[in-house]
C-alpha cells in the first residue's frame, strides 16, 4: 500500500491469525471476485494449539510456526500493519503505518492480548523466568519442568475468559505424568488452583477429570486466582473467588506450607509456577464503541453481526461469544460468519443464525492420551460423528487415538485445510 491513499475494500479482515486467515480464505473460495484486504502485523502464524505439547517436551515449537505469506489467499491484500482505531460512522479503519482504509464489510479478528498488570509480579516473574506459561513461551515452561526436583507445583489461572480454557489443566496432567515418571512424585506436591466451582462445565468431561486428578494425587483447589506473585520468596497469593463465600477455599495447609494472609487470601510457596495470564481484547476495540460492557466484541451470538453495526462481524477470540474461545470453535463459527457476510453483501438480510457455541478442547491428560471435550453454549457435550471413523467411541475418556489426532492429525488439518478454505 502507498502511504496516504485511501483504499476502499468490499471486506477488510482485522487480524490474520486462525479467524482471519480462514475468514479469507472462505470467502475467496466462495467468491474468488470479492476485493478483500487482511490488515496483520506479523510475518509469521502461530499454531497456538500444540504449545501444551511443546511446554511437556512432545512438540517441536519450530513446527508451530510458519511464514504468514504463505496463508494469505490468492487475490486477497496483505496490508502488513496494525489497526489502531475504527469508525464504524464513516466505514473506515485507521491504521499505524499506512493511514486510513475504507470497507464496504468489517471482519474483526484479532484475538486475544496479556495483561500481566491484573497479577501483581507477574511481568516480572516471567521477566526473571521464575515462572512459566505456555501461553507466552512454552519451551521455558519444558525447561522449569525439567528443572523441578520437588516441592509444590502450582498450575494456575485468572478469572478472565482466556484461550482454550484447558489448557492450564492439560499443563497440570503433563507435567504431574512426567513428574510421576522421573519418580519425583513422593517428593511433589502437584496443585491445580482454578477459579471456577467445578474442574470442567461438561458434566461428563468433569467425571474424567476428577478421576485424572485422583490417579495423580493432584491437589485441586477450586474457588481461587492468583493475585500476586512475591518473587524474591518464590510464593504466590491466591484469593478466594466464589460468590457468597467469606471463607478462602484453601486452608492454611502444613504439607503445601500455606499460610492464611486474611480470611480470603492464602499464600503458598512454589517451586514451579506455571499459569494463564489475564485476558482481554485489544485497546483499541473497546476504544472504538465497538466491545460490550466485558470489552469484547459485541456480536449476536448466533450469527456474528454485531449488535449495533450490521455491516461489522466477528469471530474467534476477540468476539463476545459465551463458549471456550479456541480454533476449534473458529471452524464452525467461519461456516455462518461466511453466508451472512455474503448475504449482507448482496443486500439480502442476514439469516444463518446457525452457531450455537460449538467449541472443543482437546484435554491432554498425560503423555499419549488425549480427552475430547466436544460441547456447545449449552455445555452439552456434543461428539463429531467423525470419531467413529477412527474408531473413537467413547472421546469422553483419555485414549491413545486422541493423542495423535492432537499431535499429528489436527495440526495437518489446520495447516492444510482449515487455512485454506476447506471444510472439516
Ligand atoms: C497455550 C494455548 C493452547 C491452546 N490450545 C488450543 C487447542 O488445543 N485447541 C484449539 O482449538 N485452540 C487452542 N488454543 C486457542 C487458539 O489458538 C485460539 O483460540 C485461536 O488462535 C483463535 O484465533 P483468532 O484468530 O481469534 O486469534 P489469533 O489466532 O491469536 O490471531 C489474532 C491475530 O490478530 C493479529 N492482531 C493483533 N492485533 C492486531 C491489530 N491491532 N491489527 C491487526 N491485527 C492484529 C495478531 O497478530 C494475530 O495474528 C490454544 C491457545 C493457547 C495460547
Amino acid at each position: 500500500m502507498v502511504m496516504g491513499t485511501l483504499k476502499e475494500y468490499e471486506i477488510l479482515i482485522l487480524g490474520g491469525g486462525t479467524a482471519g486467515i480462514m475468514s479469507a480464505a472462505f470467502l475467496k473460495k466462495t467468491n474468488p471476485n470479492l476485493k478483500i484486504g487482511l490488515v496483520e502485523p506479523s510475518n509469521k502464524h502461530f499454531y497456538q494449539p500444540a504449545y501444551t505439547l511443546v511446554g511437556a517436551g512432545a512438540y517441536n515449537l519450530k513446527d508451530c510456526i510458519r511464514d504468514e505469506k504463505d496463508f494469505i489467499p490468492k487475490g486477497v491484500d496483505w496490508i502488513q500493519d496494525y489497526a489502531i482505531n475504527i469508525d464504524p460512522s464513516s466505514n473506515e479503519v485507521e491504521l499505524q503505518k499506512f493511514g486510513k482504509v475504507k470497507y464496504q464489510v468489517l471482519i474483526i479478528a484479532t484475538g486475544i492480548t496479556y495483561d500481566l498488570s491484573m497479577i501483581e509480579g507477574l511481568k516480572e516473574a516471567l521477566d526473571r523466568g521464575i515462572v512459566c506459561s505456555n501461553y507466552i513461551n512454552p519451551e521455558k515452561t519444558w525447561e522449569l519442568l525439567q528443572k523441578f526436583k520437588g516441592g509444590n507445583a502450582v498450575f494456575t489461572q485468572p478469572t478472565t475468559p482466556i484461550k482454550c480454557g484447558g489448557a492450564p489443566q492439560k499443563a497440570a496432567y503433563l507435567s504431574a505424568d512426567y513428574i510421576r515418571k522421573q519418580g519425583l512424585k513422593d517428593k511433589s506436591n502437584v496443585i491445580l488452583a482454578m477459579p471456577g466451582s467445578v474442574i470442567f462445565g461438561v458434566k461428563i468431561i468433569a467425571e474424567t477429570l476428577m478421576q485424572k486428578v485422583q490417579e495423580y494425587g493432584i491437589h485441586l483447589k477450586l474457588g481461587v486466582a492468583p493475585i500476586k506473585i512475591d518473587n524474591d520468596k518464590k510464593t504466590v497469593l491466591f484469593k478466594n473467588v466464589l460468590p457468597n463465600e467469606n471463607q478462602c477455599v484453601v486452608n492454611e495447609d502444613p504439607k503445601l506450607k500455606t499460610h492464611k494472609i486474611d480470611e480470603n487470601i492464602i499464600e503458598m510457596p512454589f517451586d514451579f509456577l506455571h499459569l494463564a495470564p489475564p485476558q482481554t481484547t485489544h485497546q483499541f476495540l473497546k476504544d472504538s464503541g465497538i466491545t460490550n460492557a466485558q470489552g469484547w466484541v459485541d456480536v449476536n451470538i448466533n450469527s456474528l453481526q454485531h449488535n449495533k453495526f450490521p455491516n461489522i462481524f466477528s469471530l474467534g477470540d476477540a468476539a463476545a461469544l459465551p463458549t471456550a474461545k479456541t480454533g476449534a470453535a473458529v471452524r464452525k463459527q467461519v461456516l455462518v460468519l461466511l453466508d451472512n457476510v455474503l448475504n449482507y453483501l448482496s443486500g439480502k438480510a442476514v439469516q444463518n443464525f446457525g452457531y450455537e457455541g460449538y467449541s472443543s478442547c482437546p484435554l491432554v491428560t498425560g503423555y499419549g492420551e488425549m480427552v475430547l471435550a466436544e460441547f456447545n453454549y449449552k455445555n452439552e457435550f456434543t461428539p463429531d460423528p467423525k470419531l467413529k471413523q477412527m474408531l473413537v467411541f467413547d472421546s469422553y475418556k483419555p485414549h491413545w487415538r486422541l493423542w495423535l489426532l492432537k499431535k499429528y492429525i489436527l495440526p495437518y488439518l489446520y495447516w492444510n485445510k482449515m487455512l485454506k478454505g476447506v471444510k472439516v
